[in-house]
């Protein structure tokens, strides 16, 4: 009974508490650096908490050893975006584009509008950026392959925890560029920093393996069974639902699918951990997700 009124309870409720929550915790701390690991982290460890213990597949449950694997990925990942991603935007991309939008005048943000309007208007601008980057990796085969994006489609079976398994290229050349431009070229600001940590909290629901509710929360925002959706290993199904934190830009742009999810990957067998990082070089010959077009 208790179970059920809990599993209930994660069904409805799970991802608006989280997202507020992720909102609230860091308006209240903003200018601290502390919450972004704290937040990151902890959310990750709420959902594989959740995942163990009311999986939406059995299934797909991680063994302990591919968990800790798939742990060092995801943490290796962030300390590669704060100590080498970041800088490199600070010292080389941020002066450029500062110096273009100061010397053009262009300073349209909404700076005077309380901040959660802001984090919003950064969400969903992002985002939008994010929609056309990841469909233009799905479109054309030299920017899937040295974006790394296959490496993120390889994985058979899913958790929140899939959400940081990106490669390094993608990191780097696509991943941190959609915050970026929204910081760089409209001067954000802070804002930029709570909505990319809204856009992390709200990935890793949309990689969990959690039964989680579709309905309103949908319209706006991913839920796990659209990206779930994205991740088939069947071509056609991967080319939909673009969108890994707002999937309203797919509703706009006619991409969005609502289909059940047989099975996920990029091929009928799931590469080894070292085929997934050579990926950008060589890919596995039984794949059927790439691209068509060179
Ligand atoms: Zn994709």
């Amino acid at each position: 009974m208790f179970r059920n009124v809990f599993q209930v309870s994660i069904k409805f409720g799970l991802q608006p508490l989280l997202l507020g929550a992720t909102f609230i915790l860091w308006s209240l701390n903003q200018n601290e650096l502390w919450i972004y690991p704290v937040l990151a982290i902890g959310i990750q460890l709420i959902l594989g908490v959740l995942e163990y213990n009311f999986p939406a597949r059995t299934e797909w449950l991680h063994n302990k050893p591919y968990k800790v694997l798939l742990s060092c990925v995801f943490i290796f990942t962030y300390m590669l975006t704060a100590i080498v991603i970041l800088p490199l935007y600070a010292e080389y991309v941020d002066p450029i584009l500062t110096n273009i939008r100061t010397g053009l005048g262009f300073n349209i943000w909404p700076s005077s509008w309380p901040i959660v309007y802001q984090v919003l208007l950064a969400f969903f601008l992002s985002e939008l950026i994010w929609y056309w980057l990841h469909r233009a990796e799905h479109r054309w085969q030299w920017l899937w392959r040295i974006s790394g994006h296959g490496s993120h489609h390889a994985f058979k079976k899913l958790g929140a925890i899939n959400a940081g398994a990106n490669h390094p290229l993608e990191l780097l050349l696509v991943l941190s560029l959609p915050s970026a431009i929204v910081e760089l070229v409209f001067g954000a600001g802070l804002a930029v920093a709570g909505s990319t940590l809204l856009v992390l909290t709200s990935a890793y629901l949309a990689h969990s393996n959690l039964d989680l509710n579709e309905k309103v929360i949908g319209s706006l925002f991913t839920v796990n069974k659209h990206h779930i959706h994205h991740h088939s290993v069947v071509h056609a199904e991967s080319n939909t639902n673009f969108g890994c934190a707002a999937i309203v830009w797919d509703r706009v742009f006619g991409t969005f699918s609502n289909g059940r999810t047989l099975e996920t990957g990029v091929a009928p067998k799931e590469p080894s951990l070292w085929e997934i990082f050579i990926m950008p070089l060589r890919e596995p010959g039984d794949i059927q997700t790439a691209p068509h077009n060179k």
